[in-house]
């Protein structure tokens, strides 16, 4: 199946008489007629469902469509992306392990891997995504068991070297996993390019309408845990808080991973998606390969208008050629890259403001990857507690904005951008 017959087709197909939608099972619990039925489910020696905090038959769906789409052998939906990215790392890095990460990722997923998991005792190294390969080289140590980056970045728009990435990862034995978020499977395919694990923030473009907060965590099924055990045991030694099972060896390369995460980190923590949200999700997967493909165009226009615009001093968009990150979007990101654009309006901070005050269409909202257009001045509303200094060393200029482009006419969002910036002229 091509990509678009997938966003339809993948992971249900309804037998005769069935639903054609996924049908949303609102159940915590399943019944079974003998312990011994639900005994061999707990011992994962038979399939099936028990309690929905480790598996429910509507998430797994979506979860496998998303799979599908990305190439990957095994897919989780998450209650977040955060839950998707802390699961991710933390199925395989714990207290005492090492992560070498881009800088340049989402900020909660900073705070999380800076702030909460340093406290949980995972020591995090943050590098360039523009590093030498030396560079890179030398932020390995001992005992570091992953690499973690961000296809596109959210929100300064850097394009990861995934190659670069995943061989470093690989020559140092340890996976390389990518938050997919921004591209989604449709622009980018980070396991085609050596990706291990891959995680979503369905919230964004997946999801599309901003209707259902979710995750995802796909596995490639290539990583060879057990050719590297000593540096994974909690993949390649027995479980004793579940049967003492070996991950690794009764669930092979394309399982253990995320058999792993449900068994043990969904059990424990509970950060499961609602049957409905997967619902939700998969409405909005039906049509990513066609809103993807509109956001994309949409925003290329956007973004060449704005370049050529005399009130607009500077535009980040991997698309325009002259952009620092258009040479790795030509290699991975053919089709295009995403919707989100950041661009400097002259003036600065006053009159980004301004801008913002006089749009129409544009929704001011912290939120992207939306059917509707939504805009965002971090130095007046996110990041309003710091002052121009600080906002330009943490690479958000006070004349910044954000603005994600939706589906709306591209005329009509072009024509509220000029109405928008047309007074500046007077600032
Ligand atoms: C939004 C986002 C997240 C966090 O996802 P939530 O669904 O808001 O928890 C993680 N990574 C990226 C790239 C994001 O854009």
């Amino acid at each position: 199946m091509k990509q678009g017959t997938k966003c339809i087709r993948a992971g249900y197909a309804p037998g005769n008489g069935e639903p054609r939608q996924v049908p949303i099972v609102q159940s915590t619990t399943f019944r079974y007629e003998t312990s011994e039925d639900m005994g061999r489910l707990f011992d994962l020696e038979a399939e099936g469902y028990f309690y929905t905090r480790l598996q429910n038959p509507t998430c797994d769906l979506v979860a496998a469509k998303i799979a599908a789409l990305e190439g990957g052998t095994a897919g989780m939906l998450t209650s977040s992306g955060q839950a998707a990215n802390f699961f991710a790392v933390f199925n395989i890095a714990t207290a005492g392990d090492h992560v070498v990460a881009s800088s340049s990722i989402y900020g909660g997923t900073f705070n999380l891997f800076a702030v909460t998991m340093a406290k949980m005792g995972v020591e995090f190294t943050f590098i360039s995504p523009d590093c030498t390969p030396d560079e890179l080289e030398a932020a390995f140590k001992p005992n570091t068991k992953a690499v973690f980056g961000e296809t596109i970045a959210n929100p300064a728009l850097t394009v990861l070297d995934i190659e670069k990435f995943a061989t470093a990862a690989h020559a140092h034995g340890v996976p390389l996993i990518v938050d997919n978020t921004f591209p989604t499977p449709i622009m980018c395919r980070p396991i085609e390019w050596g990706a291990d694990i891959v995680t979503h923030s369905t919230t964004k473009y997946m999801d599309g309408h901003s209707s259902a907060l979710g995750g995802c965590i796909v596995d490639a099924g290539r990583f060879d845990w057990m050719a590297h055990a000593e540096k994974f045991p909690g993949l390649t030694t027995p479980d004793e808080s579940y049967h003492g099972i070996t991950y690794a060896e009764r669930f092979g390369l394309e399982g253990a991973f995320i058999t792993k995460a449900t068994a043990q980190l969904m059990r424990d923590f509970g950060s499961m998606a609602s049957p409905q949200n997967a619902y939700l999700l998969n409405l909005g997967l039906e049509s990513l390969h066609v809103r993807m493909e509109r956001h994309g165009e949409s925003a290329q226009a956007i973004a060449e208008h704005l370049a050529a615009h005399p009130r607009v001093s500077w535009v980040s968009f991997p698309g325009l050629p002259g952009d620092k990150y258009h040479g790795l979007a030509e290699k991975y990101l053919p089709n295009g890259s995403c919707g989100v654009i950041s661009f400097g309006v002259a003036g600065g901070r006053a009159a980004a403001e301004c801008f913002m005050r006089n749009l129409k269409v544009a929704h001011i909202a912290t939120h992207v990857a939306d059917a509707a257009t939504c805009c965002l001045h971090p130095a007046s509303s996110t990041h309003r507690q710091m002052n121009d200094e600080q906002l330009a060393a943490a690479g958000v200029p006070a004349d910044l904005v954000r603005l994600s482009v939706g589906l709306e006419d591209v005329s009509d969002l072009l024509a509220d951008i000029d109405q928008a910036l047309k007074p500046l002229s007077r600032i």
